[in-house]
């Protein structure tokens, strides 16, 4: 008898889930989706000029190649027709339940049982054999604590939740953070406002984003000949692995990458003091470098001024530095999520009650970043140490659901989990490879704890983790007697 399975989240990981237990002939699974539409952080994040700074034609479902991209490099709207127009091709939209949150999964020796919640907060349970959580790491928008947040008079909003009603023409902007969010909105805000004031606590490692529309020749040979698309997807992928892996791994192409990053800044702004400002002095990889050509001349504009003193309080009327106030109208709090958080604020009990959230005090891990001891039939998509910082994620998410699919056989019996032995050589292995990774030292991101452990990220190349996702799963699993 085929499991009941209950997926959480309706973006890339969840809807990849679905998808692939559509294509097996599993019907019996249910897709939590809190918001009232799909798409996840491609829902989310609709700020101008969102987009994504990984090629389109490797950023979809390799079973899903799509010859509608209509620029190399996709932007929020078409990523998210993108994902529409999958959820409805395979059938899956239907298996959606929009607007139910999930607060709660506890195992009761035998099964799931999952607590959601509806937008009047009446709460459901249902029993399920197998849980995929596919919650994403960059969910919950991380609002700094900076005093007198409170009392600004203006309007104030954090970039993955842009209010798009509150029109910034001709208005007084500032924008805390400077990443890759913010490196997008920051050249069409700047346009449209009268002047803006962009807070910088630390400078990024940009490098150029060669965006351009595809000719309508192009598109149709994507179309049209056999295997051109596929050959121009391996190329991307092929091209991110073998040049940029090697430089977060301290590898030959490190000093390419920061050459090619500092030529970037000297080629796009001319002045040399606002270039001092702009130059880290960590190595480059060690945060997300921000992958964009906008950026820096939005910077130079005679109405954007960068501010890099250090910000003390938000008045009714500003931000303060150590320099002194600016007066603005709009705050856009570009300051990033809750990263290192998974999962949270959903409460999840495993076998003997125990909580995954006190088994996670020292930082989150999973082995292969899909799995837990005493988290029977529990997975994971796009889990601790699964992100990247130079290619897709969309392959590593089908890389775990290929990994879940192949446990599957195995989960109309008995539930199973993950061996201890298995999760300790996991760590192992994966503290091993972490040593030689850029992220350790030199910087702060959000890809580690407070306490400086890298929980986010995977720290060997993506072939590799194919590999390893793509082993028989029984010899790491073991049976779990109904307590
Ligand atoms: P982020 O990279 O975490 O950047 C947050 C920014 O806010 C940083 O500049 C940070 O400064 C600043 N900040 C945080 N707290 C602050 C405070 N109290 N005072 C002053 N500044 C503060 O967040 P993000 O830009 O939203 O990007 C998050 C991730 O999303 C990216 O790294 C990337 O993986 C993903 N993303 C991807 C794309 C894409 O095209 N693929 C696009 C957008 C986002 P510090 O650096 O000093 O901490």
């Amino acid at each position: 008898m085929a499991p009941h399975v209950a997926i959480i989240g309706a973006g890339f990981g969840g809807l990849c889930m679905a998808i692939q237990l559509e294509r097996a002939g599993i019907g019996t699974y249910t897709v939590f989706e809190k918001a009232d539409d799909l798409g996840g952080t491609w829902r989310d994040n609709s700020y101008p000029g969102a987009g994504c700074d990984i090629p389109s034609h490797l950023y979809s479902y390799s079973f899903e190649k799509y010859a509608s991209w209509t620029r190399r490099y996709p932007g929020q709207p078409e990523i998210l027709g993108y994902l529409e127009h999958c959820a409805d091709k395979y059938g899956v939209r239907g298996k959606i339940r929009f607007g139910a949150e999930v607060r709660r999964a506890v195992f009761d020796e035998s099964r799931w049982q999952v607590t959601s919640a509806t937008e009047g907060g009446r709460e459901r349970t249902e029993a399920f054999d197998v849980v995929v959580m596919s919650v994403g790491q960059l969910n919950r928008p991380r609002l700094p604590d900076i005093p007198g947040m409170a009392e600004f008079e203006g309007i104030s909003f954090h970039s993955s939740r842009w209010n798009h009603d509150h029109d910034l023409t001709g208005r007084r902007v500032a924008v805390i953070g400077n990443g890759s969010s913010a490196a997008q909105f920051i050249p069409p805000v700047a346009e449209r406002a009268e002047h803006l004031y962009v807070f910088q606590r630390t400078p990024n490692w940009v490098i150029p984003k060669p965006d351009a529309t595809f000719a309508p020749l192009t598109r149709l040979a994507l179309h049209f000949v056999p295997g051109l698309q596929r050959a121009y997807r391996e190329w991307i992928y092929r091209y991110a692995e073998g040049t940029l892996y090697p430089a977060l791994a301290q590898g030959w192409s490190v000093g390419l990458l920061r050459q090619r990053a500092l030529r970037h800044l000297r080629d796009q702004v001319p002045d040399p003091e606002l270039r001092a400002k702009l130059t880290p002095d960590y190595p480059p990889g060690c945060k997300r470098v921000v992958i964009d050509s906008m950026f820096y001349p939005a910077l130079t504009r005679p109405n954007v001024d960068l501010v890099t003193d250090r910000i003390v309080r938000i008045t009714p009327k500003g931000v303060e530095t150590t320099d002194g106030l600016r007066e603005v109208d709009t705050i856009v709090y570009a300051t990033g999520f809750r990263s290192t958080e998974f999962l949270a604020p959903m409460e999840i009990a495993g076998r003997g009650g125990r909580s995954l959230e006190e088994q996670w005090k020292g930082g989150a891990a999973a082995y292969l970043g899909i799995s837990m001891p005493n988290f029977p039939n529990l997975f994971l998509l796009y889990g601790p140490n699964t992100n990247l910082g130079h290619n897709s994620i969309i392959f590593m998410i089908e890389c775990q659901v290929n990994h879940i699919m192949a446990c599957l056989p195995y989960l109309s019996g008995p539930p199973m989990e993950v061996r201890p032995e298995a999760m300790a050589a996991w760590n192992r292995q994966l503290g091993a490879a972490m040593e030689r990774m850029v992220w350790g030292e030199g910087c702060q991101s959000w890809y580690k704890t407070a306490d400086g452990r890298v929980t986010n990220n995977w720290p060997g190349p993506t072939t590799l983790y194919r590999r390893l996702t793509a082993r028989p799963p029984r010899p790491a699993y073991q049976v779990v007697e109904p307590g």
